[in-house]
């Protein structure tokens, strides 16, 4: 068995045309021909199954270390799939911070559908444990649902106590491992049930196609929610399947990259005048320990920080010109954002502050770039947000933290 960075590159055969070929073909077919009335091909339509699709499944699935894997037209049609596995009246606990799309389709779609949704914060064991057993005479849940980092403020939910909780009640652990990837963690060995993956952010991770996948390693679960892929039939098209074969191949030299660039800008903001806190794993002093208890082999290109009071995060923002403007994350470019403003827009501000999610709160997907052009990139525009204070500020610059 060859290892991680080995498989990322091949690690299923190429067997299936004459021609030496180092990629697997794309199949751009709809439908194949039988042999004959009486056959029973292999393949006959391409929303059951295509080979192409098929190549990028059966590699999700080897690098996540399960069974099956199921590719999807999005991050949200593979998480629509996997929850309707569940029956009406079905209860569901989920992590209370969520990826927003996510949120919306629990909270509004499948509740219209019948399924009992309860947000608890998964890192509160106790909370985990009372919820998932179901307090005032409820039923037991039937699944929860998390993610490992969650966004945009990263803290770390551990897959391997959470899904010991889960297990205790018999019901299914399911992660989304989006923001972390097979390469830093491998939820199903952690005692996962479903993997989830928004494959439009590190998977394909050039911001040109969006994608999700799934993978399970139980053959009872892979065929409920290959069911769910083909009756739904929101199936990732062959030659974007083939995007994000391409784009996997590549992933570790990426992510390695992106968090060298990460922890290089969290150490700089972290010394910023015009920086009150730096939300990113990887500058605590104990971030070995973390990683080790979490089962993480890293923390990702994603990080956050929020500006001292009086100081306008949109003057940062909209005088960037390395970083884009733009949500998303996972991609060799690097993004920022104002959640505020941008991808938790639709979240009341009050939940939003009760959350940590502030006003001041920019967040930043680093991409592969030289670390130090995005510094520099982020020193320009702070200079002028801190211009743009004194102006406004006539008279107080003196304060002592702000004396840049
Ligand atoms: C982007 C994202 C999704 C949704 O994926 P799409 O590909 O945009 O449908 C789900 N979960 C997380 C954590 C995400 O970042």
């Amino acid at each position: 068995m060859t290892r991680f960075n080995t498989q990322l590159v091949h690690g299923l055969p190429i067997n299936d045309n004459n021609t030496g070929a180092v990629n697997p073909p794309i199949y751009n077919s709809s439908t194949y021909a039988f042999e004959s009335v009486e056959s029973m091909p292999r393949w006959d339509y391409a929303r059951s199954g295509n080979p192409t699709r098929e190549f990028l499944e059966r590699q999700i699935a080897q690098l996540e270390h399960g069974t099956r894997g199921f590719a999807f037209g999005s991050g949200l049609a593979a998480i629509h799939a996997v929850l309707s596995i569940f029956q009406p009246g079905d209860r569901i606990v989920v992590g209370k911070n969520i990826y927003g799309g996510t949120y919306s389709l629990f909270n509004e779609f499948f509740t219209r559908w019948g399924v009992r949704v309860e947000a608890v914060d998964t890192a509160d064991y106790e909370a985990l444990d009372a919820a998932v057993a179901g307090r005032n005479g409820e039923d037991k849940a039937k699944a929860v649902y998390f993610e490992v980092l969650t966004n945009p403020l990263l803290q770390v939910n551990n897959a391997s106590r959470i899904s010991e909780v889960v297990h205790r009640y018999g019901a299914l652990s399911i992660v989304d491992n989006t923001f972390v990837t097979p390469y830093l963690q491998q939820p199903l060995d952690l005692g996962a049930d479903i993997v989830i993956h928004s494959a439009t952010k590190y998977l394909a991770g050039h911001s040109e196609v969006n994608a999700g996948l799934v993978v399970v390693a139980d053959d009872v679960l892979g065929e409920r929610i290959y069911y769910s892929q083909n009756r739904l039939g929101g199936v990732l098209a062959p030659t974007e399947c083939d995007a994000v074969r391409r784009g996997i191949q590549t992933l570790a030299l990426r992510l390695d990259r992106q968090q060298e660039n990460a922890l290089a800008i969290a150490d700089y903001l972290l010394a910023h005048p015009l920086v009150k806190t730096v939300n990113y794993p990887g500058i605590h002093g104990n971030r070995d320990e973390i990683l080790r208890d979490n089962g993480l082999k890293g923390f990702g290109g994603v990080l956050s920080f929020e500006v001292v009071p009086g100081v306008n995060p949109s003057i940062i923002l909209n005088n960037l010109h390395i970083f884009h403007l733009a949500v998303s994350l996972g991609a060799v470019e690097s993004l920022a954002e104002l959640p505020c403003r941008m991808t938790h827009f639709e979240l009341p501000r009050e939940e939003r502050l009760k959350v940590g999610i502030s006003d001041e709160l920019i967040r930043l997907a680093v991409g592969v770039e030289d670390k130090q052009d995005l510094i520099e990139d982020l020193g320009q525009a702070f200079e002028l947000a801190y211009t743009e204070y004194l102006e406004e500020h006539e008279g107080l610059q003196t304060l002592g933290k702000l004396s840049v």
